[in-house]
């Protein structure tokens, strides 16, 4: 586990322990992939395989390029050269490299748009309860979004993980002195947030997004014995219940 911060949080009146994620619960973010990704397919002009299938394709290089290398735009990257290598006759010139880059780099530029009621929410529920920003990542590109985004006086620690899944929670219980039972991952992704923060004991709070990301795409699982799993359509919801 990396961490971009060391500060361990002190308890505050509400007495819960908030864990946000970042990425498509606080801002937007795949909608920018979902555009390169466009840009790419039709930029690749397949003659043989549909825009579907490139697609599918570009989700096994994606895989594999973050089994290898992890999240982050330069993975993303990678992926789009591999897919557009192993779908093409020939090999990438520079120029098309170039071009590929340039997809990307329109990612890296985008200004951070919060979701609707973001930063009245967190600038409420962090006077009630402790907040913890908890994403994945490259720790350069989050903790750099985060800055920009304006939120992070909200937060009383943050944490880029290399991959959410319940070893990842369980440290982060553990490294916080955290109580389970009064803890909430709030998140978009059944596969990082809800998930494996319901394995090791937490409660959860999934807020849908319509542009998930395919690779974060899981059936919720239902909470266990004295764990509650929330629904909430806007963040905004959360006021009213913590
Ligand atoms: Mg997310």
């Amino acid at each position: 586990m990396t961490s971009s911060n060391e500060e361990i949080s002190k308890p505050k009146s509400g007495g819960l322990t908030l864990l946000f994620d970042a990425d498509d619960t606080l801002w937007e973010n795949n909608i920018y992939f979902e555009r390169a990704i466009a840009a790419f397919i039709s930029y690749l002009d397949h003659r043989v395989h549909s825009p579907e299938e490139v697609r599918e394709h570009l989700n096994l290089c994606e895989r594999a390029t973050i089994a290898a290398h992890g999240y982050g735009l330069k993975s993303f990257r990678r992926s789009l050269v591999d897919c557009f290598e192993q779908l093409s006759d020939e090999p990438i010139t520079p120029e098309k490299h170039g071009r590929i880059i340039a997809f990307t780099e329109a990612i890296a530029a985008q200004e951070i748009e919060l979701l609707p009621g973001v930063e009245e929410t967190l600038r409420e529920l962090c006077r009630r309860h402790t907040l913890i920003l908890v994403t994945k990542g490259n720790v350069e590109e989050q903790t750099d979004k985060l800055q920009r985004s304006g939120l992070r006086p909200y937060f009383s620690g943050v944490e880029v993980l290399a991959e959410k899944n319940p070893a990842a929670y369980a440290a982060l219980l553990e490294k916080h002195q955290l109580d389970r039972s009064k803890t909430w991952m709030t998140g978009n992704s059944p596969r990082s947030d809800i998930n494996p923060a319901l394995a090791v004991g937490m409660n959860a709070i999934f807020i849908p997004h319509d542009f998930t990301w395919v690779l974060e795409h899981e059936v919720v699982d239902q909470p266990g014995a004295g764990q509650e799993l929330l629904e909430l359509s806007t963040i905004r919801e959360l006021l009213s219940r913590f």
